[in-house]
């Protein structure tokens, strides 16, 4: 497929500061590098140029989100304190978010960057698009900053796609490990946009990402929840995607399905403990192009977490060769020791969980 891909130097410079890991730095938290710092996505874009695939994507020049088109999601009172704080040199926009100046700014490219992706999708100009932004989004609520994400990109590019583009349906299938609490939460009560969340079970953020989260009002059936009990491999991902993700896809027939593409239930995070690897990932991208063929509809993908900046880049470009069709010469040299990872099959356990989202399935709206 003819691919854009989104990328601008300056995501590289959202500045997340100094901690540990996920920590402030500060008590008896020494000051080193934050987990969500440049080295993942810049590696990621590194490879796809060594590797000669930035020569068959098409390069996509985001745009800043407006102010207005931000305020779809977040309220006024959040995105002028966010201003003011990113003017004032930077700060924490809620919970673990933090931020240096200019954040502000570089935050609206990120949600900008999604919704170039997007219009170019929707337009013609490319089939579909990857757009490797920075900060990501998913976490981020309509008045708090949580989780590395300032504004919430994904679902803001869904708003898009039904306020300003005319779509009647969109879904949002969010593989990142963590729960897209920020999407579910924009869409609660709206049957016109599926939010649909694969993650580790009650990690962060915590306070959602429960299979019984369904959606409430008109919204009843068009959020769901599939919490992969740590440990999860490829079998249980690839078969949460066969008997959830895509037969209720298939029944709500999206004209836009967005991907949040966090890259971090790899085997290789240190921010989580899932298991998946480069072919895995083939496996789901592969699942998800069939489908949106199949019912006539669109998708694009919008990255979000991923904290191993050696195994990120080769399950990124595992992702574009399969949407591309293009082969580089590059070889995953982890893939063989992630494959061989005990557990990697199906488990009971894992597989009850699924089990109980796949019961949601008929509630999706048809
Ligand atoms: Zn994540």
């Amino acid at each position: 497929m003819k691919t854009g891909l989104v990328w601008d130097e300056r995501y590289m410079w959202w500045d997340t500061r100094h901690g540990g890991a996920f920590m402030p730095a500060g008590g008896w938290v020494e000051p080193g590098e934050h987990a969500e710092n440049p080295s993942t996505k810049r590696r990621f874009k590194n490879l796809i140029d060594v590797s000669g695939m930035g020569d068959v994507l098409v390069p996509l020049k985001p745009r800043m989100a407006t102010v207005e088109e931000v305020q779809r999601y977040h309220t006024p009172e959040y995105v002028a304190r966010m201003k003011e704080l990113s003017d004032a040199g930077g700060g924490d926009a809620g919970e673990l978010t933090p931020f240096g100046a200019g954040g502000f700014e570089t935050a609206l490219l990120a949600v900008g960057g999604t919704l170039t992706a997007i219009e170019k999708t929707l337009d013609g100009s490319v089939e579909t698009a990857y757009a490797l932004v920075r900060p990501p989004g998913h976490h981020a609520q309509k008045d708090i900053g949580r989780g590395f994400c300032m504004f919430s990109n994904a679902a803001l590019g869904a708003m898009h796609a039904r306020q300003a583009l005319g779509l009647d349906r969109v879904a949002v299938v969010d593989w990142d490990v963590h729960h897209g609490n920020g999407t579910q939460w924009a869409f609660y009560d709206d049957p016109s946009v599926l939010a649909i969340s694969l993650h580790q079970d009650r990690y962060y953020p915590g306070d959602s990402g429960m299979v019984e989260e369904n959606g409430e009002g008109a919204g009843v059936g068009a959020n769901i929840n599939v919490p992969l009990p740590s440990g999860s491999g490829v079998g249980a991902y690839v078969s949460a995607f066969e008997r959830v993700v895509c037969p209720a896809l298939e029944r709500f027939k999206p004209q836009l399905l967005i991907v949040a593409s966090g890259l971090d239930a790899s085997a290789l995070d240190p921010l989580a403990r899932q298991q998946m690897h480069s072919a895995g990932y083939r496996n789901l991208t592969r699942q998800l192009m069939d489908v949106t063929a199949s019912i006539g509809g669109k998708f694009m993908l919008t990255h979000e977490g991923g904290y191993s900046a050696a195994y990120v880049p080769f399950c990124g470009l595992a992702i574009l060769e399969e949407i591309t069709g293009h082969e580089t010469p590059v070889e995953d040299p982890y893939l063989p020791i992630f494959e061989g990872i005990g557990g990697q099959d199906l488990q009971p356990h894992q597989a009850a969980v699924i089990d109980q989202a796949a019961a949601l399935v008929e509630r999706v709206p048809a």
